[in-house]
């Protein structure tokens, strides 16, 4: 018999797109690590704002950088990063960090800081017997897997996704963050060539799961129904 393939699928796409509620049916159905790198972003963010550096203050922020520790513990699928021992807190959902996050991500030792720990999942997933990972964020298809088994783009029209923000109860700067995100030098948010763009405007979750669903599907069988 084959050997089950381990494989990588990353799902990249603007604040609110629906890669988080994707990636984790994703997770579930196929056996996989879920990594949300956003929230690693948002658990540096927090990190550095609790310790008053500001984004801006390069030599103070490489120094702190520096001096965190980061490890992973899994909650179910879900990768969970801690810094200096500490998981993320429900903080990470604040309106400061919202506002914040993509300052801090804009700024290349942030980003250089993540980069190896976010590549190092692949490890984390084998360790723990899993088929594979599921990596959803802004530049995953583009710069941490580029070589990824599957690459999805997932986007929506902004009044949709301030609608769904809204569903979520939670006040966000999307469009900011989108700007920001889109513009920066550092590895930008945007749609890598070869990628499987899928607009998620007028489809349900389970619309937008069944069509990478059905794509993974040809390369591993699905762990659940
Ligand atoms: O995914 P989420 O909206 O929680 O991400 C929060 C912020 O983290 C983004 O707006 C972006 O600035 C940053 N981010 C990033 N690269 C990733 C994931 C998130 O720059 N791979």
């Amino acid at each position: 018999m084959a050997p089950t393939p381990f494989i990588i699928v990353a799902i990249d796409g603007g604040a609110a797109s629906g890669k988080s509620s994707s990636s984790r049916i994703l997770a579930e159905r196929f056996d996989l690590l879920h990594v949300d790198t956003g929230s690693f972003y948002r658990q540096l963010t927090s990190e550095l704002l609790q310790r008053g550096v500001p984004p801006t203050d390069l030599p103070a922020l490489s120094a702190a950088l520096d001096r965190l520790r980061l490890d992973t513990r899994l909650t179910g699928r879900s990768a969970q990063m801690l810094v200096d021992g500490r998981p993320a807190g429900p903080e990470i959902r604040s309106a400061r960090v919202n506002e914040q996050v993509s300052h801090y991500a804009a700024v290349p030792e942030v980003r250089g800081t993540l980069l190896g720990y976010q590549r190092g999942q692949a490890d984390v997933a084998r360790r723990h017997g899993l088929r594979g990972l599921v990596m959803e964020g802004r530049d995953i298809g583009s710069v941490i897997f580029p070589q990824a088994d599957f690459r999805f783009f997932l986007h929506a029209d902004p009044a949709e996704r301030a609608k769904r923000r809204a569903r979520e109860g939670q006040q966000d700067s999307i469009a900011e963050r989108d700007r920001i995100d889109s513009s920066r030098k550092a590895s930008p948010l945007t749609c890598p060539a070869g990628a499987t763009d899928i607009d998620t405007t007028h489809l349900t979750l389970d619309e937008v799961v069944a069509r990478m669903a059905a794509m993974i599907a040809t390369r591993l069988p699905a762990a659940t129904a």
